[in-house]
């Protein structure tokens, strides 16, 4: 078939749909012209992916309404939402936070309900031009690209086309990833540990049980908010590396953006001198340290895409951990329940690292750590392991069919330090000899290596906004 008479089943198809393939959807929508968008989803209902399918309502977002709008054009969005589900009585529970709608921070399940209510707005918008949506549910296994298109390969063998592809697929959390200890034996730490968003399997454990958690980031802090609601009274202890906390985020008052003024600076010890002189500042005057931290977040991408391969790595192995603690930052009704558990000496935060994890026997398991700063090993044993460490970014390691294609195929190639895969600025993908491709593209967490901050809502909200544009000036050049 020529391309001339070639009708793929989407114009724009869109693998996986969560926030990300979500938000592009939204986007394509709201933009004049016909077009038919396909989103590949394997979940039940779009907009939701991991982070938005919590039902417990203490897995709150971590920033307030006001900074988590998905229009990058109206900041108010989702308070205006927000205000109008909660008169509607949505979230009765809001009162408790005493505050203003704003400053609420909203269980993530209800900020899901928002993303669907705007998809839902756009489909009608889009309706008037003649572009659709639908959502196919079932994974995609394959993809393969050709002049005209893509083509991809559903779980079931089925096989759907599109003119343009798009790579949504979010996270993979390093728990459902295999891992090698260094004689490439499979770890036992995925097999022993419980799944951290497995809140039923924490109403099983023994309530007075010892609970062990590995990771010390915001998803231990959900997981301790989920051992709470699961009726869990016992010990808690947390290892990790160095047995950072996330802080408590707070509402800094404004402060001028030093980066924005200072673009000699490129190197991480420029930021972290200016960065410290900044917080040094504020603390004198008296105002809050986030308030200089927190202009610092939009320069982040700018300032990662232009540093060199050795000064990432420098930035990854000597500041991440003190960048994840201070800004990936606990919401407060999260970090009030972890101050009241440190207070009260159920939990424990350690600084070790783990090493092996030893046979499992019923209702006990043992793990071998080493304390930081001490040479020898110790045992520990609890009545369960939960493994908190996050997210798999290295999609080498990876174990699911579509990126193992991919990679086989060498339709994409891992991006800088391993961190997702590689991409133009725009989001158009590198193949394994680093052509741009002008089909494939990627969006949200694969993006990893090319801005380092390409996860949070506002990050996913204005890529889907620039991609769409750039979809629809490809599709109607
Ligand atoms: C637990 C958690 C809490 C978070 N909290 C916050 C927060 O408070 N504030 C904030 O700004 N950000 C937060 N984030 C970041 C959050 O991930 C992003 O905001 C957003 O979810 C990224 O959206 P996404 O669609 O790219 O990825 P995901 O939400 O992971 O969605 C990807 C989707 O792709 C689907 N998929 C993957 N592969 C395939 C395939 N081959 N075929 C079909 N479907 C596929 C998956 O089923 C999934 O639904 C959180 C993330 C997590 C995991």
């Amino acid at each position: 078939m020529t391309s001339e008479h070639y009708r793929p089943d989407a114009d724009i198809l869109i693998v996986g749909g969560g926030l990300s393939g979500t938000m592009l959807a939204v986007q394509l929508l709201r933009l004049p012209g016909q077009r038919r968008i396909v989103i590949v989803e394997s979940r039940g209902e779009l907009g939701r992916g991991e982070a938005y399918s919590a039902t417990e309502l203490g897995h709150t977002l971590n920033g307030n309404a006001a900074r988590m709008s998905v229009d990058p054009d109206d900041a108010d969005d989702l308070t205006r939402w927000l205000g109008e589900f909660i008169a509607a009585g949505g979230w009765p529970e809001s009162d408790e936070q005493h505050v203003p709608v704003a400053e609420l921070f909203p269980p993530r399940g209800i900020f899901g309900l928002y993303v669907q209510q705007r998809l839902v707005e756009a489909q009608a918008v889009g309706a008037q031009h003649g572009s659709t949506v639908e959502h196919v549910r079932s994974e995609v296994i394959d993809l393969q690209t050709d002049p005209t298109g893509i083509r991809v390969t559903l779980a079931d063998s089925t096989q759907l086309s599109g003119r343009f592809g798009v790579l949504a697929t979010g996270m993979f959390a390093a728990a459902r990833t295999p891992q090698r200890d260094a004689d490439g034996e499979s770890d036992t730490l995925n097999a022993a540990a419980v799944d951290p968003w497995d809140v039923a399997a924490m109403r099983r454990l023994d309530p007075q049980g010892r609970v062990l958690i590995i990771g010390s980031g915001l998803t231990m802090v959900d997981t301790v908010v989920s051992l709470e609601q699961a009726g869990h009274r016992g010990a808690i202890d947390v290892f990790s590396r160095h047995g950072l906390l996330p802080h408590v985020r707070r509402q800094p008052p404004s402060w001028p953006d030093f980066l924005a003024a200072d673009h000699t600076i490129r190197s991480t010890r420029q930021l972290l001198r200016a960065l410290r002189e900044q917080c040094e500042q504020a603390i004198a005057q008296g105002i809050d340290w986030q308030a200089p931290l927190d202009t610092v977040r939009v320069h982040i991408p700018r300032l990662w895409n232009q540093a060199t391969d050795l000064q990432r790595r420098q930035f990854v192995r000597h500041v991440r951990p003190w960048w994840e603690s201070h800004h990936h930052r606990s919401p407060p009704p999260s970090a009030q329940l972890l101050d009241r558990l440190l207070q009260e000496g159920r939990l424990n935060v350690h600084a070790a690292s783990l090493l092996a994890v030893q046979d499992r026997e019923a209702g006990q398991v043992r793990i071998n750590l080493r304390y930081r700063g001490e040479d020898q090993p110790t045992e520990v044993s609890g009545a369960a392991l939960i493994n908190s460490t996050g997210i798999q970014y290295d999609w080498r390691r990876v174990d699911r069919a579509l990126p193992k294609q991919l990679l086989a195929r060498g339709l994409i190639q891992p991006g800088p330090l391993a961190l997702g895969i590689a991409a133009d600025a725009g989001g158009a993908v590198l193949d394994a000899e680093g052509h741009v491709s002008d089909r494939l593209f990627a969006m949200g967490p694969p993006l990893r290596g090319l801005w380092w901050e390409s996860t949070a809502v506002t990050d996913v909200a204005l890529q889907a906004k620039a991609l769409a544009a750039r979809l629809v000036a490809s599709y109607n050049p």
